[in-house]
């Protein structure tokens, strides 16, 4: 087959040709800065106004609720040390679960160092936090609760609700990444109750590099990028223009097509699921087979690197990522995985598989006979597979 299959949609999505039709003026003709006070000026932050009033109307929000970013790593380092910082007189505990991103993960451990404490939610063997342990420890000093919607390894489903009424519980801020979430599930942030939400719009068929905060009006949170009058005095930095335009256009289309899109893109995960368990042997789908993200597939395949698979898929035209593409690159067992109590060689051997509106059922069939042969070859060439080869791994 010559055609490249692109099964990485978790890591980033193709832009719709509609998204950028939108957004070609802006960068030519209505190229001002939204800043300025002249036409070009004006005329720049119509655009944006209305980008700010659409994507809020559609989160249930209001406009000056919504701040624009770089993207979800900006917005979610922005939740979590805006409110450490704006709340460090009243507490200094944080908790997060220990599946969030690198971008809320490392921030939290950055903010150990400058004196808070972090504890992490427990999470089941599918990902799924565990409210009761959650509920243990929560104290009058926690100032913030963050747990991401939907994970962008195993595609677990989180309680968002139910970790938002723990956190009311005790005054704390409750923050969602609905970085992988946005555009696909429902996403109401009254609804939730949650005081801050973190969305990006690269995942959703938009341009990288623009992103956004939900924060509730009348919380309390500091600047994290400190500069001019931008973002009501919140954010600094000159407005991505056409970034934020081709932001709401493609929220505004995932919204439009959300039902249309879950059931395809699941009838195709759901396929690539059944095969790969029943063709493949010794191998493990990480995550749940329900509450989890329709486009995500999260295999360990025993008694192989997930790197050596994702090489002999590429060479074969397949795009995969193993453990998170964030942080791919780094030969560290998947964060998530490790979480999930999967051991080290597991965590190690994992692939994960995310699809999108262009795949087809043609593609997904051709990808399942392609990792068959290359499991099989890649196996034959391990000795740890000739040592338990007998034995089923379940
Ligand atoms: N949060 C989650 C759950 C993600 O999956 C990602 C990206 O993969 C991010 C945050 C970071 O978003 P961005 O790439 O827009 O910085």
């Amino acid at each position: 087959m010559e055609k490249q299959i692109y099964f990485d949609h978790a890591a980033t999505t193709p832009v719709d040709k509609r998204v950028l039709e939108k957004m070609i003026p802006f960068f030519t003709e209505t190229f001002g800065n939204a800043n300025s006070q002249h036409a070009f000026g004006r005329s720049a932050m119509k655009a944006v106004d209305e980008a700010r009033d659409g994507i809020a109307k559609l989160i249930n929000a209001k406009p000056s609720e919504l701040y624009f970013t770089s993207g979800g790593t900006e917005s979610d380092n922005w939740a979590i040390r805006g409110v450490a910082n704006a709340y460090k007189n009243k507490g200094k505990h944080l908790i997060i679960s220990p599946i969030e991103h690198a971008a809320m993960i490392t921030t939290a451990k950055a903010l150990e160092k400058e004196g808070f404490e972090v504890s992490f939610m427990q999470v089941d063997g599918e990902g799924f936090v565990n409210l009761e342990h959650l509920k243990s420890i929560v104290r009058e000093d926690t100032i913030f609760i963050g747990c991401m919607m939907a994970n962008n390894e195993v595609g677990t489903i989180e309680p968002i609700k139910e970790i938002a009424k723990i956190a009311k519980s005790v005054g704390a801020v409750c923050f969602t990444d609905a970085v992988q979430a946005a555009g696909v599930l429902d996403i109401d942030v009254k609804d939730l109750g949650v005081d801050m939400m973190s969305m990006s719009s690269h995942k959703i068929y938009g341009p990288k590099g623009v992103g956004a905060l939900y924060i509730r009006n009348g919380l309390k949170v500091e600047s994290i990028l400190t500069g001019g009058h931008q973002e009501r005095m919140k954010r600094g930095g000159t407005t991505n223009v056409p970034g934020v335009v081709g932001f709401y256009e493609a929220f505004k289309l995932a919204i439009a097509d959300r039902e249309k899109n879950f059931e395809y893109v699941s009838s195709l995960r759901d396929r690539f699921i059944d095969r790969v368990l029943a063709e493949v042997p010794f191998v493990k789908l990480n995550g749940p087979r329900e509450n989890r993200l329709p486009a995500n597939a999260d295999f360990s395949f025993k008694f192989i690197e997930g790197e050596s698979i994702l090489f002999s898929l590429d060479l074969a035209g397949i795009a995969v990522s193993s453990g998170s593409a964030c942080s791919s690159g780094s030969l560290e067992p998947s964060h998530v995985l490790l979480a999930l109590g999967l051991p080290e060689e597991l965590a190690h051997g994992s692939i994960r598989f995310s699809f999108g509106k262009h795949n087809t059922l043609e593609e997904v069939d051709y990808a399942v006979e392609t990792i068959k042969s290359a499991v099989q070859r890649l196996r034959e060439m391990s000795p740890l597979f000739k040592a338990e080869g007998d034995i089923k791994y379940v």
